[in-house]
């Protein structure tokens, strides 16, 4: 008999039936309050009814159109729809289906755009599983281990990642500019650097946010070397964090945004976004794919675009962020083993740190392995796994909050 493959680690025992707002059923219909949300994609919310009529109008309609052969109408209104919430100047984009897709497709655009070959990329970003995507991923040996040589042209500089340091924010963020300059000197010039790639918070590597001064040193730099700035929003767009885009809390400008994710309510749909002028420089023909902005997937898309604005998500999440992340502190408070609780939004990770302040994995799984006993699911991340992520769906009310604070406590 066929088995699944054990390369697939499951972080929870659930077989999911159905979802229904922030709540999953299993096959025996016991519920859980799903606080992963499919690693933050179902933002709008499992089967929101909007999402499933939208989809649902749009199978019987046209599943496949290919989009280097025919254009299709979900298409061309979600690229209508996209434009008022993109960061200013950003007027082009491209489709693709995933996030590493989409970091692909960013360092093909700047590669081929500046005619230059590296890319500075930041400690702890995660940047997808592909292998471009993950040569430019530093959140975990195991996304690299063992199968390089990577690709070539990656060049890694410290994140301003002040609770990793132990240091004040403003003292890492000097830090890593300092250190920044010091890659373009000794490892990548500016005349072979293409971008750098970004996180606004870093996702898999712990939920760590940047901060200002780090995105505005970036974009100086790169104005004055002629250095794209990519920021990958994959995780931290669609108002994850209580702002439309990540980089909303800090300014940094984007030259490129990559998004997935939230973007469509859990189909598979990705986009970059640039200038017309900057997507001009692309060879034709230089992307594409199969199955990039499926007709069903545009549609789910625009329809959440349409739950986002209609609901208030956005600031829902700033609203709802703020409650978890008091009762977070509050559990905190009781359990020394927590040693941060941060993040933005509803976006939010609780380090576990040993007495003398080593990374926690071991006790940040038992206690995320409790939760999902006690009928919570949630995520760990980190570089030793030692962060339990809360990332519901933007749709969670307060009673949910309160109760999945509730199973929290009683997990730690
Ligand atoms: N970029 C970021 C910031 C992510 O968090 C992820 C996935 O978690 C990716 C890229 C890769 O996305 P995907 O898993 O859809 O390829």
């Amino acid at each position: 008999m066929a088995k699944l493959s054990p390369i697939l680690k499951q972080a929870t025992p659930v077989v999911a039936a159905r979802g229904e707002g922030v709540q999953l059923f299993d096959e025996d219909d016991r519920r859980y309050l799903d606080f992963t949300a499919g690693i933050g994609v179902t933002s709008t919310g499992h089967c929101h009814p909007k999402i499933v009529e939208a989809t649902q109008r749009q199978i019987a309609d046209l599943v496949h159109g290919q989009y280097t052969t025919v254009m299709h109408r979900p298409l061309l209104d979600l690229v209508e729809r996209l434009g008022p919430v993109l960061p200013e100047g950003l007027d082009s984009l491209f489709f693709a289906n995933s996030g590493s897709e989409a970091a692909e497709a960013a360092i093909r655009l700047a590669r081929q755009a500046t005619g230059r070959p590296n890319i500075v990329v930041f400690h702890g970003g995660f940047h997808g599983r592909t292998v471009a995507a993950a040569s430019m991923t530093t959140s975990g040996t195991k996304f690299r281990a063992g199968f390089s040589p990577m690709m070539a042209g990656v060049v890694v500089s410290p994140f301003p990642d002040a609770p990793h340091f132990g240091w004040p924010q403003e003292q890492a963020t000097e830090f890593a500019l300092r250190q920044l300059d010091y890659t373009l000197q000794t490892q990548s010039a500016p005349a072979d650097t293409a971008a750098f790639l970004v996180e606004p918070v870093l996702g898999e590597g712990g939920y760590v946010p940047a901060d200002a001064a780090f995105l505005d040193g970036l974009r100086e730099r790169a104005d004055q070397h002629g250095i794209l700035l990519i920021i990958d929003e994959v995780q931290t767009g669609f108002g994850r964090t209580g702002r439309f885009w990540g980089h909303d809390h800090f300014g940094g400008r984007p030259d490129i945004l990559m998004t997935a994710k939230g973007l469509a309510s859990g189909f598979p749909l990705s986009a970059i976004a640039a200038s017309e002028a900057l997507m001009a420089k692309a060879w034709p023909g230089s992307q594409g794919g199969t199955y990039g902005a499926n007709a069903v997937a545009c549609a789910a898309a625009l329809a959440t675009l349409e739950v986002i604005e209609e609901e208030g998500l956005v600031a829902n999440a700033a609203e709802r962020g703020a409650e978890l992340r008091s009762a977070l502190e509050r559990v905190a408070e009781k359990h020394d083993a927590i040693t941060d609780v941060r993040g933005l939004g509803l976006m939010l990770g609780n380090e576990f740190r040993t007495p003398d302040g080593t990374p926690d994995g071991a006790t940040a799984l038992a206690a995320q392995q409790e939760a999902a006993r006690r009928g919570l699911l949630l995520l760990t991340c980190g570089a030793w796994g030692q962060v339990v992520r809360f990332i519901p769906a933007l749709v969670v009310d307060s009673a949910a909050i309160d109760e999945a604070a509730g199973i929290w406590a009683q997990s730690v």
